[in-house]
């Protein structure tokens, strides 16, 4: 075969593959409205703050039924932002699990607190109540609950510590916006409007994310609310007098009129991927090797991934046959924070991390967007029976 043939081969390949996600696709259903966002915004030379943003603000506090939605740069502005409303000092710890993407943990240790990781459930992902009591010390102040993969954290148990040794709490809700915590007298509240502040990310690939970066943090108190919105705007209620020290974190208006129109369809992307993840579970279920993602019945799952457990150090095997036949799969998180280097002397562990270890090598997430087939989804979980089979 030519060098050219190969390499056309190659493009087809790449071309074909099935992704993670597809936000293509999903644009094209939206794309009028979409559209008129961006040139509005164009047109009114208004790119920073401005109706659009505030409409977005209020229209996601209203979704989310909650007191305030303050809009920001990213996710990890927002939990930064968040430690900041609290007025933590050097050296204060927060506890946090070691199985979730660095920027949990991260703004904690760049704000000179410390960061005290916990290990998590075997069967969630997240953190379980017992290990958060087990890390609190006399230095402790706040607790960061991760939301992992679209499933909400054991909120009602971490409420009850967090009164029992008056701690803060700071949902990271990056990964489960629009899903439902289930209290045990049966009312809901939206993840992320539980704790005293809720932070969550619109990164692209996120459940509702934008077409750049973008984040908000949400509270129902009015003085953490005001202290979050002046922090984001480097500390001024009044143009130019800075009562505190801020950041500039902001999401410009063309993400915010993006954001307020794939609100209107946050409900539905996230019954798409629920669909998803069952149709996948129902072929999947009965493989020995395997352990397919559960639902706990305090919450509902929004499936931000669909993460399986890959048994007898199978899961590169997997990962590599998969993608012979045109199927993406990614490992999140394929180092714990227990072991980055990054937070060398810098973090402390409260227990064993075995669980996070050992899940970093058993994890595997399969493609999972509001934009798949059945067609996809039968190609996808009969290949991965196929390997189980072989
Ligand atoms: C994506 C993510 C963040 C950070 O959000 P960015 O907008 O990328 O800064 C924080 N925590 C978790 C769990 C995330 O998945």
């Amino acid at each position: 075969m030519s060098y050219l043939c190969k390499e056309l081969l190659k493009i087809r390949y790449y071309m074909d593959k099935i992704q993670m996600v597809d936000l293509k696709g999903q644009y094209l259903k939206i794309k009028d409205e979409v559209d008129r966002e961006i040139f509005e915004v164009i047109n009114s030379s208004g790119f920073i703050g401005g109706e659009k943003v505030r409409r977005f603000s209020d229209n996601l506090a209203k979704y989310l039924d909650v007191k305030h939605a303050i809009t920001c740069g990213n996710g990890t502005d927002a939990l930064q932002i968040a430690l900041m409303a609290l007025g933590l000092k050097p050296e204060d710890e927060v506890i946090v699990p070691a199985f979730t993407f660095i920027a949990s943990a991260e703004v904690i240790a760049l704000l000179g607190l410390k960061p005290v990781m916990v290990d998590v459930d075997y069967n969630d992902f997240i953190a379980t109540a017992k290990n958060i009591e087990l890390a609190i010390t006399s230095k402790t102040k706040a607790i960061i609950p991760v939301h992992l993969f679209g499933q909400g954290a054991n909120m009602e148990e971490i409420i009850k510590i967090a009164e029992k040794y008056d701690l803060y709490i700071i949902e990271d809700n990056a990964q489960a916006l629009g899903a439902d915590y289930i209290f045990s007298d049966n009312r809901r509240q939206k993840l992320g409007t539980i704790g005293h502040i809720g932070c969550t990310s619109f990164f692209p690939s996120k459940n509702l994310g934008c077409y750049g970066d973008g984040g908000a943090l949400f509270t129902n108190d009015d003085a953490l609310a005001e202290k979050i919105s002046m922090i984001c705007n480097h500390g001024m209620k009044i143009r130019y007098h800075h009562e505190i020290l801020g950041v500039n974190s902001r999401l410009d208006a063309i993400q915010a009129g993006i954001l307020d129109v794939k609100l209107r369809h946050l409900n539905t992307y996230c019954k798409s991927r629920q669909d998803v993840a069952r149709a996948y579970s129902h072929v999947l279920k009965d493989i020995d090797e395997l352990i397919c993602p559960i639902e706990r019945e305090y919450s509902t799952h929004v499936y931000h991934q669909y993460t399986l457990k890959v048994l007898n150090n199978k899961r590169d095997e997997l990962r590599e046959y998969l993608d012979k036949n045109g199927i993406t799969s990614m490992i999140y998180y394929p180092i714990p924070l227990n072991r980055q280097e990054a937070f060398t002397g810098i973090a402390s562990m409260a227990g064993d991390m075995s669980v996070s270890d050992k899940l970093s090598s058993e994890v595997l997430s399969l493609p999972i967007h509001t934009e798949m087939n059945l067609k996809t989804i039968h190609y996808i979980s009969t290949k991965v029976r196929e390997f189980f089979s072989k």
